[in-house]
């Protein structure tokens, strides 16, 4: 029986292989007796399986030298309080500059408040939007610490196709980004930004871990009350290991670079060819709502997102048969977030342009029958 096509916004369907190899290990990892589940994780096996899953995403995502990669827990919502307690301290008037578009940077800015001021460069934290703001139109304070923006929003559907470079604004502080719902399915222009933290349950693996890129010239800025587990020197100088990091979800998401970096095609890196797939998913989508007069997306066409595409049927009290024939049909997990309604459909690195087909068959007949 092939599985149905899950598209959660997360946690969300990895890779079939990854699954398959992860149960085939289960009991006994490379012959060492037990479960990687099992394992301590300052012992050999462990170091091994985490040195090399952070070698590969490295690799990957071409992250530079001046770069660490951390793993922590906590989530996209824990660095919402771990990245102003890092970060706020570096300016005198500990001020962060917030770029809203949507439901998860309205969140960061209302947590970075709790550790000093988090000013709104941009964007407003009430009402939804469905376009970005030029970068030549942010308000930025004068020496913020960092600026923060969302690159993906995961709820309305909003995505940066290019980071702003700060420095042609006037501006040499850090930017931050929550690249929590489009990470690895793109490349990064790491010259623009200060750090990159994304929790790892859309694009990456399990819930449980969240990865940090930080530059090396901003480890050491965390204020006095912010706890050693979270301060990123500290979790930087012990390898991720100050204290046991979410051993298992590592090791899934080592699995998923590792069927990341079987994913090339002639001529292209690993990540362009991620993203060449996962633009043509998007496009055959969005031409199937572009094309229909039942559905609607309503995002900017120029920021409209790869991954994570709400959309709203002309008569929305179609929407609850529309998931039910979905359902049927071995497509899951299509409901609107709670806050929007109406559907969406999130097309991460693992879902396989089959899995989009199927979505869009199943929308023309669903629209023949009710359109
Ligand atoms: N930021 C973004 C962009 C997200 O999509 C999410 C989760 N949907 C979060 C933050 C929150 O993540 P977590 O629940 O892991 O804290």
């Amino acid at each position: 029986m092939p599985r149905p096509f899950n598209f959660s916004a997360g946690p969300a369907t990895l890779p079939q292989e990854v699954l398959e190899q992860a149960a085939a290990e289960m009991l006994d990892w490379h012959g060492c007796g037990v479960s990687v589940m099992e394992m301590s994780h300052r012992g050999r096996e462990f170091m091994s399986i985490c040195a090399q899953a952070e070698l590969d995403l490295r690799e990957l995502l071409a992250v530079p030298a001046n770069f660490r990669i951390l793993f922590m827990q906590g989530g996209g919502l824990g660095q919402n309080a771990i990245v102003p307690m890092n970060l706020i301290g570096r300016s005198a008037s500990r001020t962060a500059d917030f770029v809203l578009t949507g439901s998860w940077s309205i969140k960061s800015h209302a947590e970075a408040r709790r550790y000093g001021e988090a000013h709104i460069a941009a964007g407003s934290a009430t009402g939804r939007q469905a376009q970005l703001p030029a970068p030549s139109s942010w308000r930025l304070s004068p020496n913020p610490s960092y600026v923060h923006l969302c690159s993906n929003e995961t709820i309305d559907g909003i995505e940066f196709q290019e980071l702003p470079d700060l420095r042609t604004l006037g501006c040499d502080a850090p930017l931050v980004i929550d690249c929590s719902s489009h990470i690895a399915s793109r490349p990064i222009d790491w010259s623009r930004l200060g750090l990159a933290y994304a929790g790892a349950q859309k694009n990456i693996g399990p819930a449980g871990l969240t990865l940090v890129f930080v530059r090396d010239d901003l480890l050491d800025h965390a204020l006095p009350i912010c706890p050693a587990a979270f301060n990123y020197r500290t979790v930087a100088d012990q390898g991720s290991m100050f204290n046991t990091p979410p051993t298992y979800a590592i090791y899934i998401a080592g699995l998923v670079f590792q069927w990341l970096k079987r994913q090339t095609e002639s001529g292209l890196t690993c990540i362009a060819a991620i993203e060449a797939r996962n633009r043509a998913k998007a496009q055959l989508l969005y031409d199937c709502i572009d094309g229909s007069t039942l559905y609607r997306n309503e995002v900017d066409p120029t920021c409209r997102s790869r991954m994570n595409i709400p959309f709203f049927l002309a008569d929305e009290s179609l929407t609850d048969a529309f998931l039910a024939q979905a359902r049927e049909a071995g497509l899951l997990q299509l409901k609107g977030h709670k806050s929007v309604g109406g559907l969406r459909a999130s097309l991460y690195n693992a879902m396989p342009l089959e899995g989009v087909q199927a979505l869009v068959k199943h929308m023309q007949a669903f629209e023949a029958t009710h359109g």
